[in-house]
């Protein structure tokens, strides 16, 4: 059986008509047996504000409403929808209990099982359109094969695991009937409820897609494919018809949201096409990324991440003892700090962190105990507020003049840190947050629109 896996994100399934619209691409194509959706719009933000401690009752009261308008604005104009609002009322009711419970304390577990129940209600919602349509469809609880490690808010799959459970108790039921599961969440060992991490949806896909040996994996969303960058940040932002691997997995990895990080990595084990187009202009066509594709072009895209930290370490050790770095990146490393961009002088190492996809915010991730661990071998200075922007391509490190071309024009900008040749596929600069889109800007007018 040819099997394609489809994934929706929020905008797709926003309301009736969204989803109908997406149905009706499903519904176009015989081989789309399974399909992943995202909450619809808005919900997982509004359940994430009400996953905060202490919300006085009235603004408690006053998400409550606003998610509950959100499902039925779309349970209203289903026909027969009596065992959908039935439905869709207990999942209700269960953000209305744990929120309660979540007011007087936090709970990692129990704000994942809120999280969790977006993705609930729209799969429900969604498999009775389809059903409306003629189709025969039914919501599947991906927790069942979905296997996860308990670390709330941010999983690892266990990819064994979901490919054993998805062969046994999701492949038999796709013969005979289209199943609309959901992205971003699964569960652990013991049954908790775990989430993958913001815009996890896209990487749920990829592993259903990957357990299942599916021949593609479809992503639709707001935009017509991959652009040379973010359409909302450079208005003559282009699509690409076709990208590999390795440059998707970079522009994911340096923050172009259209698909999570993780995404590409079960697509490239399993070798399976992704497409990505939009729910909105399917006719439009949209992005391929497959294993290889021809003349790959030195500058693919400029990718921006925001919300970076520099820490910058001074320690005159560093001049005459081996070790410093071996010892700051050990004690980085029992705090679970995860490093990104990394330049080194005499006596001084500069890092990035990077704090986007945490829910934890900001700051955060450096600890009162990590920075005294780290004072007690260096001087740590701390700055915020500084964003990522990467330029993605091909034999970056090996092509002469991409230095002079990308900084000539980023002189009025000051560049807080620069990385380039670790990989031949990206060069990265570090600059303030409130640059950071002239930046991109810049960048893509001297990169992609110059004639
Ligand atoms: P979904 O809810 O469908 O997962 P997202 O909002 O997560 O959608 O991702 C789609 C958004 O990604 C687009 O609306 C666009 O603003 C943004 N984006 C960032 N970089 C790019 C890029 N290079 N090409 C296309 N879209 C991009
Ligand atoms: N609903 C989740 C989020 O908003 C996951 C996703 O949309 O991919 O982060
Ligand atoms: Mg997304």
């Amino acid at each position: 059986m040819s099997l394609i896996v489809a994934k929706f994100g929020g905008t797709s399934v926003a309301d009736y008509e969204a989803m109908a619209r997406c149905a009706d691409i499903v519904l176009a194509n015989p081989s789309t047996r399974l399909v992943v959706t995202s909450a619809s719009s808005g919900v997982t933000n509004l359940l994430v504000a009400l996953a905060q401690t202490g919300l006085p009752e009235s603004q408690r009261l006053a998400l409550l409403k606003q998610i509950a308008a959100i499902q039925y604005a779309i349970v209203d104009r289903l026909p027969h929808n009596d065992e959908v609002a039935a439905a869709i009322d207990s999942l209700l009711t269960r953000i209305d209990v744990v929120s309660q419970q979540l007011q007087h304390e936090a709970d990692k577990a129990l704000t994942d099982e809120l999280l969790s129940l977006g993705e609930r209600c729209a799969s429900i919602l969604f498999a009775a359109v389809f059903r409306a349509k003629g189709a025969v469809a039914e919501a599947f609880d991906v927790r069942q094969v979905l296997r996860t490690d308990s670390h709330f808010g941010k999983a690892e799959p266990q990819i064994g695991q979901i490919r054993e459970f998805s062969q046994k108790l999701l492949l038999p039921g796709l013969a005979s009937r289209l199943l609309v599961t959901q992205g971003f969440i699964g569960a652990d060992a013991d049954g908790h409820t775990t989430t993958l991490g913001r815009g996890g949806s896209d990487y749920s896909a990829a592993l259903l897609a990957e357990a299942l040996e599916a021949e593609a994996l479809q992503i639709w969303t707001d935009v017509a494919g991959i652009y040379t960058t973010d359409p909302r940040l450079a208005p003559n932002a282009r699509p690409i018809a076709e990208i590999s691997f390795n440059e998707a997995a970079e522009m994911a990895t340096f923050g172009a949201k259209i698909l999570h990080p993780a995404t590409i990595l079960p697509a490239v084990r399993q070798q399976i096409q992704v497409f990505v187009g939009s729910s909105k202009a399917s006719e439009k066509g949209g992005t391929w990324i497959r294993h290889q594709v021809n003349n790959p072009p030195v500058y693919r895209a400029v990718a921006l991440r925001r919300d970076q930290t520099l820490m910058n370490l001074h320690s005159l050790q560093m001049l005459h003892s081996p070790g410093f770095l071996a010892e700051t990146f050990a004690t980085l490393a029992r705090h679970k700090i995860s490093v990104d961009l990394i330049t080194t002088s005499e006596v001084n190492v500069a890092l990035t962190l990077d704090k986007t996809g945490s829910q934890s915010s900001g700051q955060c991730l450096l600890t009162e105990a990590l920075l005294q661990e780290l004072s007690q071998h260096c001087r740590v200075r701390v700055e915020d507020n500084l964003a990522l922007v990467a330029v993605i391509g091909n034999q970056i490190a090996s092509t002469p003049g991409i230095c002079q071309r990308v900084f000539s024009v980023l002189a009025p900008h000051n560049v807080r840190l620069i990385c380039q040749g670790a990989s031949s596929h990206n060069l990265c600069i570090l600059v303030h947050e409130a640059e950071a889109a002239d930046v991109v800007a810049t960048l893509h007018r001297a990169l992609f629109e110059a004639p």
